[in-house]
């Protein structure tokens, strides 16, 4: 009797045991990112909001970090998703390990975006902590042993109540930072400033203008001449971009170009000028040369090899007329990825300048590896060089490397003729600056341009 009450009992007992550990599982799969284990979004947002409760009553903080992996999107693009996906979970490892000791939680809101909650006293400086720990330790050799360069995340952080009590306007602003660091370069940190919401919505408004000047065909190009001082001819012209606006009045390019990388309107952008300026030069008269700046994230993002074959196809401009400035900053990316596409362009018959020379990173291992067939000389040098020693040492350094690697130098930024003089005796044959020419809207006429420079009248041109 007492066995046959016994069995229903125990079944049921086991019963509610195997739907409270499915309940348990579902919860987990529900709270939890399949790929990593760690907290989700949802379940992030839940523990942020009770520790900002918690911060309140106790009178403490609660520190967010807002993380992503810097070029994640390349390395799943150029190694398949494979390597992604175990380079993401390294990274949670490191994120996990990184919270044990302290009072936090790491979590995987989505993508390559990661975040970590820290509680009490000194909730700010732990923060800090951590995230100089997680830099280190995600650049360490078990992290890069997935991909062959050195893996980088960019950091935001925001404090809780300070710079915000509830979880949602907390995460806001630890975006808004994560954001800045971004735009900063890869492996920046940046702390929340309440300037930063403002900033935000100016960018939003300019990248909105930007929209609509490129819809209503507002951007223009101007040509700048580059001299051959041997030979005292224009041997072609660089390209830069214009935008007038009716409220803002002049934007500087260094400013909308910007907006464009971030807002992803710089594809659009920089085929226009592409295609405009390759139109432009296939009407001069040859052999004159067009130089066409295209930026690291236009270079990175699309596919620019075949969008420049499709634009000389229809311009019909020989490739040989065409150059194209990069800067130093596209050579910390993907290195296979821009070795490909810059050897592609070379042997379609395209040169490469490395544009503002002196003022990025490149060390000289880099220019060995990358095929470039000009170096110009960042206008900074320039303007010392008639003034400072170590311009003119930096200078005629540039000049004699430029000579080893057998690529031609061009000084930029020229607006004297003492400048153009110490150029000369450094060793540096080509010049482009407002002493010849500002950029406008005509080139010039050849014969009158070579004229002009032989007499010593040294501006051949002269518009904005
Ligand atoms: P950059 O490619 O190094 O262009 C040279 C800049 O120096 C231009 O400024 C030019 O107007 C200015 N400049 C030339 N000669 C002199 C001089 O003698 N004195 C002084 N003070 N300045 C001189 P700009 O046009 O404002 O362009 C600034 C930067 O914006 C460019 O630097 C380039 O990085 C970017 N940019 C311009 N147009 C384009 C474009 O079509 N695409 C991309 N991706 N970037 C562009
Ligand atoms: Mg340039
Ligand atoms: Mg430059």
């Amino acid at each position: 009797m007492v066995i046959g009450i016994a069995v229903p009992v125990f079944a049921v007992w086991r019963r509610i045991r195997r739907q409270l550990e499915l309940q348990s599982q579902v919860d987990f799969i529900t709270l939890h990112d399949p790929l990593t284990s760690l907290p989700n979004r949802m379940q992030f947002t839940r523990y942020l909001k009770t520790a900002l409760d918690n911060a309140g009553r106790n009178h403490s903080s609660v520190a967010l970090i807002c993380a992503d992996i810097d070029r994640f999107r390349e390395i799943n693009d150029t190694r398949g998703h494979p390597a992604g996906d175990a380079l993401l979970v390294a990274v949670a490892a490191r994120f996990r390990e990184a919270t044990i000791a302290c009072d936090a939680i790491a979590a995987r809101l989505g993508g390559d975006e990661f975040a970590i909650a820290v509680q009490g006293e000194n909730a700010r400086e732990s923060a800090l902590m951590l995230a100089r720990i997680l830099r280190d330790t995600i650049a360490d050799a078990d992290v890069r042993s997935h991909r062959k360069m050195a893996t980088t995340i960019s950091i935001g952080m925001a404090v809780g109540p300070g710079d915000g009590a509830e979880a949602l306007v907390l995460l806001k602003h630890a975006d808004m930072a994560l954001s800045r660091a971004k735009a900063a370069g890869p492996g920046s940190t940046r702390l929340y400033v309440p300037s930063m919401e403002t900033e935000t919505q100016s960018r939003y408004a300019l990248e909105r203008d930007l929209t609509q000047a490129i819809e209503a065909n507002e951007l223009e190009l101007l040509y700048q001449p580059q001299i051959n001082l041997l030979s005292g001819q224009v041997t072609g012209y660089e390209a830069l971009l214009r935008w007038q606006h009716s409220r803002r009045g002049h934007v500087s390019p260094e400013e909308f170009i910007a907006c464009a990388e971030e807002s992803g309107l710089i594809d659009r952008i920089g085929t226009w000028v592409l295609r405009t300026a390759c139109q432009a030069a296939a009407s001069w008269p040859e052999p004159l040369t067009i130089a066409v700046n295209i930026s690291a994230a236009q270079f990175m993002k699309g596919n620019i090899v075949d969008t420049v074959e499709t634009v000389l196809q229809e311009t019909g401009l020989d490739p040989a007329r065409l150059e194209i400035e990069i800067t130093e900053s596209l050579l910390l990316h993907n290195i296979e990825k821009v070795q490909n596409a810059l050897g592609r362009l070379n042997r379609m018959g395209i040169s490469i300048a490395l544009d503002d020379f002196g003022t990025g990173y490149s060390s000289l291992s880099y220019l060995a590896r990358f095929a470039f067939q000009k170096i110009k000389i960042d206008r900074s040098f320039v303007c010392g060089v008639s003034a400072t020693r170590e311009s003119m040492a930096v200078i005629k350094a540039i000049v004699s490397l430029g000579h080893a690697l057998d690529v031609t130098v061009i000084a930029e930024g020229v607006e004297t003729e003492e400048q153009m003089r110490a150029l000369r005796a450094a060793g540096c044959s080509r010049v482009q600056g407002y002493l010849y020419g500002k950029p406008a809207k005509d080139i010039l006429d050849p014969w009158a341009a070579t004229v002009a420079i032989a007499r010593g009248e040294r501006r051949i041109s002269g518009a904005a």
